[in-house]
């Protein structure tokens, strides 16, 4: 459909670099060929900060949800020293990972939950202090820091396991996994504070992990069940080691990267990822959605890491496999699964954890590909999926959400056949399911704010658009430039850069839809970038403007939906909110949204019209199958709705 072609003649550089056949010996697959150096580099957490709305939101999570998780569920994050004294032993049977299904007899290897629930709150909270610059935040933040780091024994062992089971497992275990979401928010505090101290104490950490886990001699993905979720979440181990990399250069963290994959694909489990999988063309995904798209980070990294043309192909055919599986809004399928199935705007949900991972990977391949459509796909997710499933109006999540959502009363638009479904709703914790989707609510806009600037050899790049300043040196030179914009709800940027006396490319990506811009500068287009090259002195402006104008598009079924810019256009369904459990902490709650009335509208042909040009609201006429009439409909941002249908089939003429 119009929407995949699209697609493709995005990537079309990408998948245009040499690459060679997967029908190569397996062995010779994983094989270092010299290495890929990244296009763009990114920057550090503390270069690049927000403003505008997206601080306004950034700071709003912090009194919301990601500022208070721990008081939300003490049970999983204050009293659970998971990294300390209560490490798992081969004693522990049963524990409360926050979960109905949590319960009962379970070997200590599995009982890794409570480990993500913290380090990934903890990552977004850290990251959220430091780009707010919220100054009690901070204190926390390092207090946690230093908390971790005691915790670290003498041979460098950061993790959830006592001696009886570190590093020896056959089984589900969560070694790996319970390190990268703890590093990564140790990662952040570093690049904050540039305590050396501190560095030293993570790379010990991952010096540990490839000292008992030996390159080519040890294998650390081994199941004996190929089902093992957090066991293959450790996969993206890789974003500690890339990380590491970029800050000290050397290439032994980025090497390991090719054997992590190497022994992932080599083991028998039930994942997307794995090479000769990915190498099957014909081979639909079936995993669990947030594996698969977080998995791709990994992929990348082992492609880059040992510019293997084997794995390059593969990389291609597994972005080539996640397309399809892409929502209007840029939310991707994964209902917790994704089973084959390409995306539906009305039957198959998306979880919030996958809105974060798919879009944490794209703008690592924006970085390391330069490919301006990956950018038009991390906005597209940021912009229309992320603030989609978030409740407009309080601090709370919808865990899975579709595109078309008539209904939010824990299943799927209404369905009421399965009695534990309970995703379908809005909570600041969301405990009778699991504590994943929320912490990850916290990450993806500080996440979002890194990867808005990127610098290569030329100059400095607004990789991705939105109210922000980056701060950074170019060539010895200090360079600040200041964007000032409401963007993506307003089309006119002005990027005020302060400078001695530089010069460099300011390299703008032109997003994909701006078919008509005006640049108050001189410049050139170059691969989906705006270039202006200058000498750049003390302090200059550049404006640019893009004149969106409201485009008709299909989705993979081939029904309609409306795009304004970077915007997704969403029909509000009127409903009704039920409070359905209250916290001890006052103004936090869960939400279910009923529709007051709801009938699906149909395309018929009209054009959709801005309603004010000062407002985000736009007028078009649809048909009522019940009334046999064509009746008047608003069109909003959907990241401003609850309930909503996005998606309209074409008017049928029977
Ligand atoms: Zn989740």
């Amino acid at each position: 459909m119009k929407t995949l072609i699209i697609y493709l003649y995005l990537f079309s550089l990408f998948f245009l670099m040499e690459t060679g056949t997967c029908q190569a010996q397996e062995s010779n697959v994983f094989r270092k060929t010299g290495g890929i150096p990244e296009t763009f580099s990114p920057l550090p957490v503390f270069e690049v900060l927000p403003t505008g709305w997206i601080k306004d939101q950034i700071q709003s999570n912090l009194d919301g949800f990601t500022g208070h998780l721990d008081s939300l569920v003490p049970d999983l994050i204050l009293k659970d020293d998971i990294y300390g004294k209560n490490r798992l032993s081969r004693n522990d049977k049963t524990k409360d990972v926050g979960a109905i299904t949590g319960n009962g007899e379970l070997q200590a290897q599995f009982l890794w939950w409570n480990s993500e629930t913290q380090s990934n709150w903890r990552d977004g909270y850290i990251r959220s202090a430091i780009l707010t610059g919220d100054q009690d935040h901070l204190l926390k933040a390092k207090d946690y820091v230093q908390g971790m780091l005691m915790k670290q024994e003498p041979d460098g062992y950061l993790g959830i396991y006592d001696k009886d089971l570190r590093y020896s497992f056959d089984n589900e275990n969560g070694e790996l996994w319970a390190k990268t979401t703890a590093l990564r928010g140790l990662l952040a505090w570093y690049e904050f504070v540039r305590n050396f101290t501190v560095l030293k104490d993570i790379e010990a950490a991952v010096r540990n992990v490839m000292k008992n886990y030996p390159v080519n001699a040890s294998h650390p993905f081994h199941s004996v069940n190929p089902d093992a979720g957090g066991l293959t979440h450790g996969l993206v181990f890789t974003d500690v080691l890339e990380e590491l990399w970029r800050i000290t250069g050397k290439t032994e963290y980025r090497d390991y990267c090719i054997f992590l994959y190497k022994d992932f694909s080599e083991q028998v489990l039930n994942e997307d990822a794995q090479y000769s999988k990915l190498a099957d063309t014909l081979l639909s995904l079936k995993g669990h959605g947030v594996h698969t798209y977080e998995h791709l980070r990994a992929v990348a990294a082992a492609c880059y890491a040992s510019g293997s043309p084997e794995l390059k192909k593969a990389l291609q055919n597994f972005i080539k496999k996640i397309i399809p599986e892409i929502n209007p809004s840029g939310g991707p399928s994964g209902d917790e699964w994704i089973a084959g199935h390409a995306a539906d705007a009305t039957n198959h949900g998306y979880e919030y954890c996958s809105i974060h991972e798919l879009m944490n990977s794209f703008t690592d391949l924006l970085a390391k590909t330069g490919d301006a459509g990956f950018g038009d796909l991390a906005e597209k997710i940021f912009f229309n999926a992320a603030q989609g499933a978030r409740n407009p109006v309080e601090s709370s999540i919808a865990y899975l959400k579709t595109d078309n959502s008539c209904s939010m009363l824990g299943g799927l638009n209404g369905d009421t056949t399965v009695k534990t479904q309970t995703r379908y709703k809005y909570s600041p914790v969301h405990q009778d399911v699991a504590v994943c989707c929320v912490p990850n609510a916290g990450r993806i806009a500080p996440y979002y704010v890194q990867n808005m600037w990127m610098k290569d050899e030329q100059g400095i790049i607004a990789a991705l658009l939105g109210p922000s300043e980056v701060e950074t040196e170019f060539k010895g030179k200090q360079v600040k430039i200041e964007e000032k914009t409401a963007y993506p709800y307003e089309n006119t940027i002005v990027f005020m850069v302060t400078t001695f006396d530089t010069e460099f490319d300011l390299k703008i990506r032109k997003p994909a839809w701006a078919d008509k811009i005006r640049v108050s500068e001189v410049y050139t287009e170059d691969k989906g970038y705006i270039i202006i090259h200058k000498q750049w002195k003390d302090e200059q402006d550049v404006t640019l403007t893009f004149y969106p104008e409201v485009k008709t598009r299909q989705d993979n079924k081939g029904d309609y939906y409306f795009t304004y810019g970077a915007l997704v256009l969403a029909r509000r369904i009127e409903s009704i909110g039920q409070q359905t459990k209250t916290y001890p902490l006052q103004g936090f709650r869960d939400m279910h949204y009923k529709p007051l009335s709801f009938n699906t509208l149909e395309f018929a042909n009209q054009k959709v019209i801005q309603k004010r040009i000062d407002r985000l609201e736009f007028i078009t006429s649809m048909y009522n199958r019940t009334s046999e009439k064509n009746e008047t409909v608003l069109l909003f941002p959907v990241g401003q709705t609850i309930l909503r249908q996005v998606t309209f089939k074409q008017k049928s003429t029977e």
